[in-house]
């Protein structure tokens, strides 16, 4: 942090104390150079990463589209709104603790095949088959394979 009187690059922190509302710390700088005082602020980035899609083009986070997506992969299954929205909350979440500028859309695409898996299986499937551009009929069947997959089992508590 430069003194922004001298530009000197050597300062000190004399004071840091966390705002009121606990959002951001505040500190004292001394100069070492001039000897003046200035305050800092330091507070947390929280901003919704760019998606980067597959021809390297960006566009913001979009919510909306994550729902058209859910929709159609949904459509006429038995999937409330409600579990839709907390869905696409909990991808916003993630993309938003990714913690960097930009995010792949392939990243949100596995995250939407995840949601997917645990709310319905056929609109996994739905989903995946235009995702993952499956091309015959054995790209079906893995992912039936992979849906009808036994739970894996829960270590029991037993020690008989
Ligand atoms: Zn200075």
């Amino acid at each position: 942090m430069k003194c922004p009187f001298c530009k000197g690059s050597e300062t000190q922190v004399v004071d840091s104390r966390v705002s009121e509302d606990g959002d951001s710390i505040r500190r004292r700088r001394r100069c070492l150079s001039c000897d003046k005082r200035f305050t800092t602020y330091e507070t947390v980035e929280l901003r919704m990463p760019q998606v980067v899609k597959g021809n390297d083009s960006r566009e913001p986070f979009d919510p909306e589209k994550l729902r058209i997506g859910f929709t159609r992969a949904l459509h006429k299954r038995p999937v409330s709104t409600e579990a839709v929205d907390q869905a696409i909350h909990r991808i916003a979440q993630k993309a938003l603790s990714y913690g960097e500028r930009e995010i792949p859309s392939r990243a949100i695409g596995e995250m939407v095949m995840r949601e997917l898996y645990r709310l319905d299986k056929v609109a996994y499937i739905r989903f995946a088959s235009v995702y993952r551009s499956f091309e015959d009929v054995a790209d079906f069947q893995e992912a039936i394979a992979e849906v009808q997959k036994p739970p894996r089992r829960r270590k029991s508590r037993k020690t008989s």
